[in-house]
Parts: structure tokens; C-alpha cells; sequence
């Protein structure tokens, strides 16, 4: 395909979605702060970058997969940044979940340097990163939507939310629910436990019935098995409650179940577990009951 993509930011969720841009034909050139991760996609056929300047100044479409806000400011806006390099006309997209605030603010800059640019998040974890099912959020002028469509649909569903900011709005909503789903799972395997009921068979029941959840589907069994591999860092959970918190407070919005995961969020940053999966919030459930759940022998 003659376009030619920049991807940068290629961690747990990046390196899978720009190996399947390369699957389906585009020509791909990456850039990623760590060059074990850069070295792994230029080894399934990409080009590396120096820098994010690099990457825009060699592309027609840019992709990036970053953390956090402060990461996207920096990528697009710092020294050796995108918009330093990039040419009038280019596409921006950003993957990354960060606060809706950021997003217009940078999508305000790319317009300054006559860009368009997309918010585009997405929900399916790392299993839709690599099978290219990633629910996609998007956010921005419906003309630009249409322009971003074929390639978006190379990694998933795209779904336009409507201006710039609010597919960031809608990943906000996800987070809110994928946090007090992965709480709710952890109180009904502690309380299943401490009565001696096998955690396993709390998860089948469960999942065949009307509290039936991708999340208990696919974590559960991991759960149960002590398996806290990222998957979703908690500490990127916790960004994403921060900026839940932010956004509720900006639309005069009271959330109550956000603000208990937030508090049990922070406790597993303040447990040092930042690094585990986000279904890890088990364990200051199971702080909190002396238990420690185990599936029988
Ligand atoms: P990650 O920490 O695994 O990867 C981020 C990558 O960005 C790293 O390889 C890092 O070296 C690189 N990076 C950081 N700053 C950079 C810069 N300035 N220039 C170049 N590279 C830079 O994170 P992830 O799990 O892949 O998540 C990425 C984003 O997707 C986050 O916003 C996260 O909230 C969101 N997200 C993650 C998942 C998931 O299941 N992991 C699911 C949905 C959404």
C-alpha cells in the first residue's frame, strides 16, 4: 500500500497493532524510547525512526501508542517532537488514552501546523491488539473519521463518538465499568473463599449466567491461578481513574463507584503492585478480608 504510517509507542498494546498494519501491506516506519521494543517490529518488517520528529517527517499518517498525557505532550509537541517534523496535510492519530483535555489541546496545535488529528482509544486489551478487534473510539471531524477509516479497520471496530475529545469521553465511561467489573469479581471470589466454596466454581457459575463479563472471562481463570502478568498495568488504570476524576469534576458529575476504585487503585500503587495486571485489585480486596484466594489442588 503507497501510504506510509509512523508508529510510535510500541508497548504491551503498539508493537501488536503496527505488526498487523504491516500484515495488511502498509509500510510502516516505528519509533519506540526502547530499542528492544524497536528492534522487534523493524525484525517483522519495519523501518526504525531516530526520533518522533523522524517518524512524522517520513510520513503521510501517524499512529502513536503512548501512556499517558504528559507522553503525548511530549511526543507531539517537545523538542524532536511530531509537530517539528511533520508536513502540512498529515494525519495524526492518537491510540493512547489520556485526558480529553490533552487531546483538544494538541489537536488544536496539529490544526496550527496545518494537520488533522484524531482522539482515538481503544478497549480489548492486549488479546485485541494482537487479533485486531480493538473497539475504537474516535473522536474529530467526520471528514477526517472517513480519511482515518481504512486504516483504523486494520485494527478494529472505529466508531466515531463526535468532536475531538470525546472518543477520550467514551474510553472514560469503559474505564469507569472495566474498574468496578474487575471489583465486583474480586469481592465475589473473597466472599466465595472465606465461606470455602472452590473459587473455580464461583467463575463457572458466574460466567453462565446473568453476571456473565468478557473481563471475568478472560481474567477470571488467570485470577484464580495467582497470574497478575500485564495485560493492563494498574498504575495505567490508575491514570485513567485520575482522569475520570478530572472529567466528573469538569461536568459537575458525581461518581461514587469511581471514587472507590480510584482509593483501591492507589493502594495498589502504594503496595508497589503498579506493575501488575489491573485484575490485581484482588489482592487489596483480599488485604482488607485476611484472605487470599487459591483455586483447590
Ligand atoms: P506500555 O507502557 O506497554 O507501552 C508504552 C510504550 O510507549 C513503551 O514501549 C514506551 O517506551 C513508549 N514511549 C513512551 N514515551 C515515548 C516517547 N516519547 N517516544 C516514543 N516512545 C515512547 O503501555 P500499553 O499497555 O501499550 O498502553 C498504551 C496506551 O494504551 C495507554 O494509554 C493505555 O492506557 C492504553 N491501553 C492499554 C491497554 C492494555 O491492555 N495494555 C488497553 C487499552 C488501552
Amino acid at each position: 500500500m503507497d501510504t506510509v504510517i509512523g508508529f510510535i509507542g510500541l508497548g504491551i498494546m503498539g508493537l501488536p497493532m503496527a505488526g498487523n498494519l504491516l500484515k495488511a501491506g502498509y509500510s510502516v516506519i516505528a519509533y519506540d524510547l526502547v530499542a528492544e521494543r524497536l528492534g522487534r517490529l523493524v525484525a517483522q518488517g519495519a523501518r526504525a525512526g531516530n526520533s518522533c520528529q523522524d517518524v512524522s517527517a517520513r510520513a503521510q499518517l501517524i499512529i502513536t501508542m503512548l501512556p499517558d498525557s504528559p507522553d503525548v505532550e511530549k511526543a507531539y509537541l517537545g523538542a524532536d517532537a511530531v509537530l517539528a517534523g511533520v508536513k502540512a496535510g498529515t494525519l495524526l492519530i492518537d491510540m493512547s488514552t489520556i485526558s480529553p483535555v490533552t487531546a483538544v489541546r494538541v489537536a488544536q496545535e496539529a490544526r496550527k501546523r496545518g494537520c488533522f488529528m484524531l482522539d482515538a482509544p481503544v478497549s480489548g486489551g492486549e488479546t485485541g491488539a494482537i487479533q485486531a478487534t480493538l473497539s475504537i473510539m474516535v473522536g474529530g471531524p467526520a471528514e477526517v473519521f472517513k480519511r482515518a477509516e481504512p486504516v483504523l479497520k486494520v485494527l478494529g471496530k472505529p466508531v466515531l463518538c463526535g468532536d475531538s475529545g470525546s472518543g477520550q469521553i467514551v474510553k472514560a465511561c469503559n474505564q469507569i465499568q472495566v474498574a468496578l467489573i474487575l471489583i465486583g469479581m474480586a469481592e465475589a471470589l473473597v466472599l466465595g473463599q472465606k465461606a470455602g466454596v472452590d473459587p473455580a466454581i464461583v467463575l463457572t457459575v458466574l460466567s453462565g449466567g446473568y453476571a456473565q463479563t468478557r473481563v471475568m472471562d478472560v481474567r477470571g481463570p488467570k485470577v484464580i491461578r495467582r497470574d497478575f502478568a500485564p495485560g493492563f498495568r494498574s498504575r495505567l488504570h490508575f491514570k485513567d481513574l485520575t482522569i475520570i476524576r478530572e472529567t466528573a469534576r469538569a461536568f459537575r458529575c458525581s461518581l461514587p463507584g469511581s471514587s472507590l476504585a480510584y482509593e483501591m487503585f492507589a493502594s495498589m500503587q502504594a503496595n508497589g503492585w503498579g506493575d501488575l495486571d489491573h485484575s490485581a485489585v484482588i489482592r487489596v480486596i483480599e488485604l482488607l478480608s485476611n484472605a487470599e484466594v487459591q483455586i483447590a489442588d
